[in-house]
């Protein structure tokens, strides 16, 4: 396998590279210097401006180390220097992962805002912690909703979220930052970008085959029947969650809450409408049947997650024995991204031998 870019980028050289404190700073300081600027004629650092952001006396050091910089990190212009894209997302790391002390903490209650943060499955008050860069909701007097190995009891939720992010929130901002940050990831990968590096991404409905509806289910160690896994092709960022909870970019979705307004609430809405998964052929392809308790309303998805009302009036909404035609479908689903280059991924999207993911765990 190749592990060259285009213009000749070579990992193994480049990671060396980055393992010297000067060279960090420099890159840190280029971008600090030019963060505010983010459009493609990039600003550019003047040699001296630069050496004296880094705070380094002596010349022959610094130039020695921003030169190692240049083939992979940063370019010198006619005006000074630059950091290209991959510099920057250095820095960006540097930031959001070692820029700021590690704000761990365990089990506190979250009780300090106004965003409802009560259990979705018993109605008490919620827990949260935060530790390996995972945030986790929990409740501590039922069993949750995901039962897994790696998660303690109670856990409604485990999301990965970069320290930066936690600190100077509340408890109960967190946790509403943090699911709106999933949901936003979700909706995305939903429509087959992936947030993190624009790959494609591979939908994949996952059915417990037998489910026990009471409490937990041993079987798939969650509560719901039927989840989805969002995989990227490319950089395998992964995201597992409720089916309706990935395309709360749709009206018919959207119309189906009745009064959330952050990712939170939205979540935890989704977590408990029942849904069910219905075989429609021979060929093992299956839609998700899912019922908003507090509408009328019963919307399918199919498995590249568009979603339709039931029934419509004109009598071509999509119905469970797969009468309808993929045209009469499409025609019934104004909010389904169901352009034509969706299709592709048809038929690729399985993982054989995947165990049932959590709804709301996070793999990456
Ligand atoms: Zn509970
Ligand atoms: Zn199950
Ligand atoms: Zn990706």
């Amino acid at each position: 396998m190749s592990r060259r870019g285009g213009s000749g980028f070579d990992p193994v050289a480049a990671f060396a590279c980055l393992g010297n404190e000067t060279r960090l700073s420099i890159l840190e300081a280029l971008y600090e210097t030019t963060r505010s600027y983010d459009g493609p004629g990039r600003r550019a650092v003047p040699y001296s401006d630069l050496q004296t952001a880094v705070g380094i006396d002596d010349s022959g050091q610094f130039n020695y180390h921003l030169t190692r910089l240049r083939n992979h990190f940063v370019s010198k212009t006619d005006g000074g220097y630059v950091l290209d894209q991959t510099g920057k997302t250095v820095a960006q790391i540097l930031l959001r992962s070692f820029g700021v002390e590690d704000p761990a903490f365990d089990a506190t209650p979250v009780d300090d805002a106004p965003v409802d943060t009560d259990c979705p499955r018993c109605g008490e008050s919620l827990a949260v912690s935060y530790a390996d860069e995972h945030v986790v909701t929990r409740c501590q007097h039922c069993p949750g909703v995901v039962d897994a190995a790696a998660l303690p009891d109670g856990t409604v939720s485990a999301l990965v979220f970069p320290p930066a992010g936690v600190h100077d929130r509340s408890r109960s901002e967190l946790v509403a930052a943090v699911h709106r940050r999933y949901e936003f990831h979700c909706v995305s990968m939903a429509q087959g970008l992936c947030p993190t590096c624009g790959g494609e991404v591979a939908r994949e409905l996952v059915s417990c085959s037998d489910h026990d509806t009471d409490g937990i289910c041993e079987a798939c160690g969650t509560t719901l029947p039927v989840t989805v896994s969002l995989c990227c092709r490319v950089c395998g960022h992964q995201r597992l969650a409720p089916v309706p909870f990935t395309r709360t970019d749709s009206p018919l979705v959207a119309a189906a809450f009745t009064d959330p307004d952050n990712g939170w609430e939205r979540f935890a809405a989704t977590l408990g409408w029942p849904v069910e998964s219905v075989p429609v052929d021979d060929g093992g392809e299956c839609r998700v049947r899912v019922e908003p308790p507090e509408t009328d309303a019963v919307l399918w998805f199919d498995e590249q997650l568009r979603v339709w009302p039931e029934e419509s009036s004109d009598g071509r909404g999509y119905s469970p024995d797969g009468r309808g035609t993929s045209a009469g479908r499409r025609e019934n689903s104004p909010d389904g991204h169901s352009s034509s280059t969706d299709d592709p991924a048809d038929g690729d999207d399985s993982v054989p031998g995947r165990p049932s993911p959590p709804p709301d765990g996070d793999s990456s």
